[in-house]
């Protein structure tokens, strides 16, 4: 098998980094005194392995139960333990098309089939999307496009579900709605969420699961007995409460986008609104190789990524950074054109 192919982390300084949607802002202060408090007082003890205090934050930040929350080692770790916890050798997982990668190595790994099944023309899920699946994933907003499905349909889809319903939300407090609200209506619908991106904590590795406590507490059962440590804990507890912070940096991160969403547009480009922190576009009107203007904005010291997916083609992915970033990053594609 291939393995996955993580976004390039160029260890080397100097490049505006817009390729793995990593927030444009640090974390909460909150977050880093948490750390240190962490640290200095408790790495010679293990952490607590259900992370209870975590659970108890997302509980409140949520309005659900700690019943209701799974703390994981980043959300795909979360996307690991729902993967082992539901699929034999037999059983099929299913993901739209396009969409995140992951998906189909964690199958293989687990030995299951897999499918992937392509979005409609207007970008909705098809009818009877999860037939046939033990599990199935998808994110919302949806990545690499950044397209939003409607609360709403995603329950539609979750009740007609013989399997598990996974709303990958890694994006879902830049978009418009999310579907934490619904888990209590429907046991196979589970939400994921990941302090990566809107946390600004990628390099702490912490995600959670939001789901039925029958549900929690079978996925209990499959997780590394301490999948997360005392320091990310802190962190992640520390950014939980301060959710005035977060609302700030997301509301200025949206702004960004939706400036940078006109200018590519107006330089020709095909755009897809997003909902999340970065934004799809191919070539439209310009008829220009994306592939090259991906390679020259590299040789400019500017990091994004570029996808060729079969059927659907190519295109680029931009993560909103800072205004001077998307700045730095505008004026440099212009360059290349
Ligand atoms: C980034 C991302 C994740 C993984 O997030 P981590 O918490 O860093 O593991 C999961 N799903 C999607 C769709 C993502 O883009």
């Amino acid at each position: 098998m291939a393995g996955y192919t993580p976004g390039e982390q160029p260890q080397s300084g100097g490049f505006i980094k817009l390729n793995t949607n990593e927030n444009a802002y640090p974390p909460s202060p909150a977050v880093l005194s948490a750390i240190t408090r962490a640290a200095t007082d408790s790495l010679r003890r293990y952490p607590d392995p259900i992370a209870t205090c975590f659970r108890e934050a997302a509980g409140r930040r949520h309005g659900v139960s700690p019943d209701s929350i799974m703390a994981c080692n980043g959300s795909d770790d979360a996307l690991t333990i729902l993967t082992r916890a539901t699929c034999g050798a037999e059983d099929l997982m299913v993901a739209p098309y396009p969409s995140y990668p992951l998906y189909k190595v964690l199958a293989q790994l687990q030995g299951c089939r897999f499918e992937a099944r392509p979005f409609t023309e207007n970008g909705a899920l098809p009818a009877r999307f999860t037939a046939g699946a033990g599990i199935t994933f998808v994110p919302n907003p949806n990545s690499p496009t950044g397209t939003f499905l409607s609360p709403a349909n995603m329950l539609e889809h979750a009740e007609e579900a013989t399997g598990l319903f996974v709303a990958d939300e890694a994006y879902a407090d830049f978009a418009t709605d999310h579907c934490i609200g619904l888990v209590s209506r429907c046991e196979r619908l589970v939400v994921t969420r990941s302090l990566s991106k809107s946390g600004a904590l990628a390099g702490i590795r912490f995600g959670y699961i939001v789901a039925h406590p029958n549900v929690i507490q079978e996925l209990m059962k499959v997780k590394d007995s301490y999948n997360c440590d005392t320091v990310s804990i802190a962190a992640a507890v520390a950014a939980m409460d301060d959710a005035a912070y977060y609302e700030e940096i997301t509301r200025r991160i949206r702004t960004t986008r939706k400036r940078l969403e006109l200018s590519l547009k107006e330089l020709g480009f095909a755009v897809t609104p997003s909902q999340a922190n970065f934004v799809w576009f191919q070539s439209g009107m310009t008829g220009q190789s994306l592939k090259r203007i991906f390679l020259a904005l590299k040789e400019r010291k500017i990091l994004i990524r570029f996808f060729d997916f079969p059927q659907v083609g190519e295109g680029l992915r931009v993560t909103v950074g800072t205004d001077n970033e998307i700045s730095e990053f505008l004026d440099a594609l212009r360059e290349t054109l």
